[in-house]
């Protein structure tokens, strides 16, 4: 029984949430509109370039951050909120929640949450565990503090091979549909994604803007959904 248990804690929130989508947002309505979410920082060297590019191109965006990175890096995190883009909660020290009991995921959860409150003055409005991946605890306790659990629906990179800036731009570009939700990395994955991340930004916005996309923070993805018909327009070709 213990084992089931374990199972059903660890394995059967991965179903019910990756595989079902039950309880998590993977993506918005079907407008022209997508979401750029940046996970695992803030990073004192990447962070900040990513945040230019975005700054240039005027485009607001989602950072899901780590607390024990903001603790290391509490100016950065203070940027990021001033510039006025939405936060969003990876958990205190990203370890993956299958190695934790119950009462370590919810501290996990919660001291994520304090440490973005203590440094921005913003309480957080989203939770995305380390590495997309759920137990039964973490997922409850994120809505219990009004945290809307958040996955993706694209995601132009991986932890093994390197990333290359122009292949990036170009994936998310053609992979991009109504209400995407696109994960990116401002620090972590595979070593040199940070650096690729933030210079494929300007190539990436292009590339969106010219499908007809509107690249708009979650809180504005995640807005009126709904009054709003699944089957809005496309966007223009
Ligand atoms: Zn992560």
């Amino acid at each position: 029984m213990a084992l089931a248990g374990a199972a059903a804690y660890t394995f059967g929130a991965y179903v019910a949430t990756e595989g079902f989508g039950i309880g998590v947002v993977k993506r918005g309505p079907a407008r022209p509109m997508v979401a750029l979410t940046f996970d695992d920082g803030p990073d004192p060297e990447y962070t900040p370039r990513v945040l230019e590019a975005l700054g240039s191109a005027g485009v607001r965006a989602t950072f899901f951050m780590v607390g024990r990175q903001i603790d290391a890096a509490a100016p950065v995190a203070r940027a990021v909120a001033a510039a006025g883009h939405d936060l969003g909660n990876h958990t205190y020290g990203h370890r993956h929640l299958w190695t934790l009991s119950p009462a370590a995921s919810i501290a996990e959860v919660d001291r994520g949450a304090a440490a973005i409150a203590d440094a921005t003055g913003v309480t957080p409005r989203y939770f995305r565990p380390p590495w997309g991946t759920f137990n039964w605890a973490a997922y409850a306790r994120a809505a219990q503090i009004g945290e809307e659990r958040v996955l993706w629906s694209v995601r132009p990179e991986g932890l093994i091979v390197a990333a290359a800036a122009p292949r990036m731009a170009a994936f998310v570009a053609r992979k991009a549909h109504p209400g995407a939700i696109i994960n990116l990395h401002d620090r972590g994955g595979h070593p040199s994604t940070p650096r690729e991340t933030s210079l494929a930004l300007p190539g990436m916005i292009a590339g969106l803007r010219a499908r007809g996309f509107e690249i708009v923070p979650l809180r504005v993805l995640l807005s009126d959904r709904q009054s709003r018909s699944p089957a809005a327009q496309p966007p223009r070709a």
